[in-house]
Parts: C-alpha cells; sequence; structure tokens
C-alpha cells in the first residue's frame, strides 16, 4: 500500500509537471542563463551556452535534465525549444558580433523536416547573423540513424550556423559518426576533463584532439573547474573551454571581469 502511494504521489507530481509545461512553452516562468566559453588561443570569450532555466511558481526551479525530458515525453518539445531559441538569438542580436551563442536541441526537433525554415525566420526576425548561432546536438540522435536528421544538419550549415556535437564520447554510436554527421566542433565530455591528472583520461582527451584534426574541427572541453584542469588541456591543444572555473552559467552575459551587459 505504501507502494502505491508513492506511486500515485509521483504520477501526480508529473501531472502537475505536465500541466506546468503548457505555460512554461507560453514563456511563464522560462529564463535563460548564459555561460562563457572561451578561445584559449586567443584569451577571449568566443560565444556562450544557452542554458534553460524553470522557476515553476510553488515547486521552486525544476533542473532542465527533468523538463526538457517531459516535454520530449509529452510532445511540447518543439514549441519549447522554438521559445528557447528564440530567446537565446534576441539576447545574442544585442551582444558585440564577435560573439556567438550555443543552444541545446533535442534529437527530436532534428524530426522536424522544417526546423531549419524555423531557424532562419527567428534568425532574421531578431536580426543575428547564422554565423553567430551554433546547434547542439549530442551523438544520441544517431542512435535510430535517420537520413532525414542529417540532412536538416545539412540544411541548418547551410543557412550558415554550426552543429557543436555535445557530450563527446558518452553515446554509444561509434566513431563512424564522425564521416556521416556534418558537424563544426566538438565538446568533449566533462567526465573526461575531471578525470585528470588520470593518464587514461589525458591520453583519451589527446586521442580526441587528433581526432579531430583530421577534419579540422574545433575542440571545446566542458567542466573546467580548476586552473590546473585548465592548463592541461590549453597544452593538450583543445582549442575553447567552459567550466565554473571560466565562468558559471549567469542571466546576464558577463563580458569580463566586473563587466556585465544585459
Ligand atoms: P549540457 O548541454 O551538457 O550543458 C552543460 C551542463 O553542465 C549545464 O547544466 C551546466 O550548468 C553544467 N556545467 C557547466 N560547467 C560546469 C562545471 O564546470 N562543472 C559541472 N559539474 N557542471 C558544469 P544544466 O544547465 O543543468 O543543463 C543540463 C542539461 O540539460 C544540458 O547539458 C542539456 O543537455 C540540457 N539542457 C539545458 N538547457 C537546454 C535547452 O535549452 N534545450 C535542450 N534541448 N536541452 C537543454
Ligand atoms: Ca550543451
Ligand atoms: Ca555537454
Ligand atoms: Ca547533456
Amino acid at each position: 500500500r505504501l507502494f502505491d502511494r508513492e506511486l500515485s504521489h509521483e504520477i501526480r507530481e508529473r501531472a502537475a509537471l505536465v500541466a506546468g509545461l503548457h505555460s512554461l512553452v507560453r514563456g511563464e516562468g522560462l529564463s535563460l542563463h548564459y555561460q562563457p566559453i572561451f578561445c584559449l588561443k586567443q584569451n577571449r570569450i568566443k560565444s556562450y551556452e544557452a542554458l534553460a532555466r524553470w522557476n515553476y511558481p510553488g515547486k521552486g526551479p525544476i533542473p532542465p535534465d527533468v523538463f526538457i525530458k517531459l516535454a520530449e515525453e509529452s510532445g511540447l518539445i518543439h514549441q519549447l525549444g522554438e521559445k528557447i531559441l528564440w530567446m537565446a538569438c534576441q539576447a545574442a542580436s544585442n551582444w558585440p558580433e564577435d560573439v556567438s551563442v550555443a543552444v541545446n536541441v533535442s534529437p527530436l526537433q532534428l524530426k522536424d523536416r522544417k526546423f531549419s525554415d524555423t531557424i532562419k525566420k527567428i534568425l532574421d526576425e531578431v536580426g543575428l547573423d547564422a554565423s553567430r548561432l551554433d546547434i547542439e546536438i549530442t551523438e544520441s540522435i544517431l542512435i535510430d540513424e535517420n537520413g532525414y536528421k542529417i540532412s536538416v544538419l545539412n540544411e541548418i550549415r547551410r543557412l550558415g550556423c554550426r552543429i557543436n556535437i555535445d557530450d563527446f564520447g558518452t553515446g554509444y554510436s561509434s566513431l563512424s559518426y564522425l564521416w556521416k554527421i556534418p558537424f563544426d566542433k566538438i565538446k568533449i565530455d566533462r567526465s573526461f576533463v575531471q578525470a585528470l591528472p588520470d593518464p587514461t583520461a589525458r591520453e583519451i582527451i589527446q586521442a580526441i584532439v587528433g581526432i579531430a584534426s583530421i577534419r579540422t574541427t574545433t575542440v571545446v572541453v566542458e567542466g573546467v573547474e580548476t586552473s590546473q584542469q585548465l592548463d592541461m588541456v590549453r597544452n593538450m591543444g583543445c582549442a575553447e573551454a567552459q567550466g565554473y572555473f571560466l565562468g558559471k552559467p549567469s542571466p546576464i552575459m558577463l563580458v569580463a571581469q566586473g563587466q556585465a551587459c544585459s
């Protein structure tokens, strides 16, 4: 009986969250935080990753992992994803021209064959050049290998946007996607960086940098939390880095230490 009670509690919680999602897709309680990504060669901020935040009245902040999954399961991800994309591009249109924005996109959004039209429409509406938008996807898009997802990615690149492969090294697909998926950047998952100075983690990162150089792909390291980690990844030839040591996600865009603009 205890189990039943717990289960029904869980079901009610979930139903409440799904109900709340309907207001979220209208923008209520939705905000974006921005985390800087540094170019290690030029020592400057290259872009910001937009990270969705949901402050659900009466329930507090719901983690993005939780509500994105829920939005995927309830079919609301298309509307939510479009809203997020719009907010991120709108924000970026007010930033300096050499700073881009990276937006996470669910694999389900790539099932929409008109997705690149949506991106184009948003870019035109807010007046952001396509070269300033990075689309982040995970390797999992290849789990159900569909040619049309790849053609959507190609269309997005043809607009002038870049494709980033997120959480690189954690997926279940084989290296064969390296020539099947069109992409511009690899983001090495933070689990590798956080295992440093472990020699195996070091060799794996070094190997990924080597693979990336075959395709002249930019390597971004995620989850840099210490100056030691930063020094190591810099010496390994990683081009860009992101992590709490360099800057936490924040509701405003931090241009440089002490300086901020909206
Ligand atoms: P992600 O795309 O891999 O984003 C990076 C996550 O790592 C973020 O968590 C960020 O806050 C966290 N992080 C950044 N630097 C560090 C660090 O140095 N150490 C540690 N431990 N963590 C760090 P967050 O914001 O909770 O987002 C979690 C995931 O939710 C994201 O992982 C992404 O998969 C998803 N997500 C967030 N926003 C969106 C969105 O707008 N759309 C979609 N489809 N997914 C999103
Ligand atoms: Ca990401
Ligand atoms: Ca990631
Ligand atoms: Ca992730």
